[in-house]
């Protein structure tokens, strides 16, 4: 395969924890995001390019999916333990279902870029 520019092996359980980190997944030490969910072109410590790695629709669909599966059983456990008034279900989901998307939203994506990393998958696939 062309794009294939090295044949040494990437260790998966070590780069899913630095992409958790949004670090490189070759050295663990530069960041591999240049914004909040934007992919920098390269490491900034090693070089390794990433600009050419496409996640696309991935880290939205598992962000949601985890964060569903935490908001929807807890709405459904207080409410069945000691429900509260409506205008509480009203204030605290709405804004931990925000908080939760936008803090998981990055680093899931720093995991999927890194296994597409590992996996030799640039997304641009034809
Ligand atoms: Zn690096």
């Amino acid at each position: 395969m062309a794009y294939m520019a090295s044949e040494t092996k990437r260790p998966m359980l070590l780069s899913l924890f630095r992409g958790l980190l949004r670090r490189c997944p070759s050295c663990g030490i530069g960041k591999s995001f240049k914004g909040y969910v934007k992919v920098a072109d390269s490491c900034s410590h090693c070089g390794e390019p990433l600009g050419h790695i496409r996640a696309d629709d991935i880290p939205p669909y598992f962000t949601i999916l985890i964060v569903g599966h935490m908001i929807v059983p807890s709405i459904l456990y207080l409410e069945q333990t000691s429900p509260p008034e409506f205008w509480v279900h009203m204030a605290v989901w709405p804004t931990l279902t925000l908080l939760l998307t936008l803090l998981l939203l990055p680093r899931v994506k720093g995991v999927i870029v890194n296994l597409l990393w590992v996996l030799r998958i640039r997304g641009d696939e034809t």
